[in-house]
């Protein structure tokens, strides 16, 4: 939908960011360094998962059809984990068995300890077990040859723990895309100088470089692009040699506003400039390609809430999906929220409110956002303590406390 003449509302936006990025070649890695990462093949156990018949329980190992009420069965010796027991289990007697160790040859149920009573080498049950009660057999959890994981699971703590039980140590994951940060401004220092009159610190690089690295990308900060064409020719044409460029600034209709002039001069195509949205209504999307390998290229909006909020909406799913991500996990989760505060709208724009997000004390399920003091897209300080922008639809009427919008959680709650 356009919502003014070359001006896309924020969905068709994402929506032409999302066509362009796909996952990334592939490369190998140990586990250890696999958190996260997404697999780029399906992966077929070689092994049989548990790899032998074990008990479940601590107890004692019977054949089940031994156990008869009211006649105890002599313990004939104990079985550690770790420790199999080679010899077949005599008939009429049993062995005290421990969770994880193998079942004897001959066995074929466990009585866990709780349901036996134990007295000079006698254990007496208090009910017959079932065939194979308690035990845990072989391959139920993994057969050999099944597929365990498929191209595009999310590696996290159980695909990793599986992974190593199955002997897989190094697995095919999507590349992490290598992210070039370029702060455009005459104003522009680094914030290891001293800001002299008229200048500010580039803080735009620091917050863009941690949420690079918070997505998964390989983020490298370029010096700072003065507001001449050819200065931001050359540290363009550097930065396009990443899988993702996000440029901060100067992409507005100020007189020395160049940066989208330059990224078309460099041979970049231009998806779209302009989202009716607030703040970070000024944004290029653009791609170059070059020897076969495509660029994405984000020119931000300078003012820091707005360059982080375009990132977060627009930035961020077109790296999880360069991750390799599937399209509906590449954005922030979604949750219904209730105002703590009333809310102005935009007239026209859509307006991502910066927001603190929290449970409800008495109704864990009711998320409450208090929108942040301050939503000048300037302000540095109504970034801290945000963990949600709230999707605040354009309209007329004050919205009351109470009111149900939609959230971008950009952390956990
Ligand atoms: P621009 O988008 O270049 O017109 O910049 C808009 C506002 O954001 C101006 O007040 C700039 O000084 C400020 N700004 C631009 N780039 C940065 C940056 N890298 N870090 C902090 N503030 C910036
Ligand atoms: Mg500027």
């Amino acid at each position: 939908m356009t919502v003014e003449r070359s001006m896309l509302c924020w969905q068709k936006a994402r929506e032409l960011i999302l066509e362009q990025s796909s996952p990334l070649g592939t490369e190998t890695v140990e586990l250890s360094s696999a958190l996260d990462r997404v697999l780029a093949s399906n992966v077929v156990s070689s092994r049989q998962l548990p790899p032998w018949d074990n008990s479940a329980m601590d107890g004692y190992v019977v054949r089940a059809q031994d156990v008869v009420e009211g006649q105890p069965l002599p313990v004939v010796g104990t079985i550690a984990a770790g420790h199999p027991w080679k010899t077949t289990l005599p008939e009429r007697s049993t062995l005290r068995i421990m969770t994880g160790a193998q079942i004897p040859p001959g066995a074929d149920a466990v009585i866990m300890r709780e349901d036996a009573s134990e007295q000079d080498g006698l254990v007496t049950f208090r009910r017959a077990p079932r065939l194979g009660q308690h035990v845990r057999s072989a391959g139920e959890d993994v057969r050999v040859g099944s597929t365990v994981l498929s191209t595009g699971a999310c590696l996290g703590p159980g695909e990793l723990g599986l992974l190593s039980a199955i002997g897989k140590l190094i697995v095919a994951v999507h590349r992490r895309p290598s992210v070039a940060i370029v702060s455009t401004g005459d104003e522009l220092v680094t914030a290891d100088e001293h800001p002299g009159d008229g200048q500010i610190v580039n803080s735009n690089a620091h917050s863009l470089l941690a949420l690079v690295q918070k997505s998964g990308g390989i983020g490298r900060i370029l010096p700072i692009a003065r507001d001449r064409k050819d200065e931001l020719s050359h540290t363009f044409r550097e930065a396009f040699s990443a899988d993702v460029v996000i440029s901060s600034g100067g992409v507005s209709v100020g007189d020395f506003d160049y940066v989208k002039e330059i990224f078309t001069a460099l041979g970049a195509k231009e998806h779209f400039f302009r989202v009716s949205m607030k703040p970070g209504k000024p944004l290029v999307f653009s791609t170059v390609e070059q020897q076969g390998r495509k660029t994405l290229v984000f020119g931000l909006p300078g003012n820091p809430a707005s360059s982080l909020v375009s990132f977060e909406l627009f930035v961020y799913p077109a790296l999880r999906r360069l991750l390799g991500h599937p399209t509906a996990l590449a954005a922030h989760p979604i949750a219904q929220v209730r105002l703590s505060e009333p809310i102005r709208p935009d007239r026209e724009r859509t307006h991502f409110t910066r927001a603190l997000v929290t449970r409800s004390a008495t109704s864990p399920f009711e998320l409450w956002a208090k929108p942040l003091s301050n939503q000048g897209s300037g302000m540095l300080s109504s970034l801290v303590g945000m963990n949600a922008l709230i999707e605040v639809p354009p309209g007329e009427a004050t919205l009351p406390v109470g009111s149900e919008l939609s959230a971008n959680l950009l952390t956990a709650v």
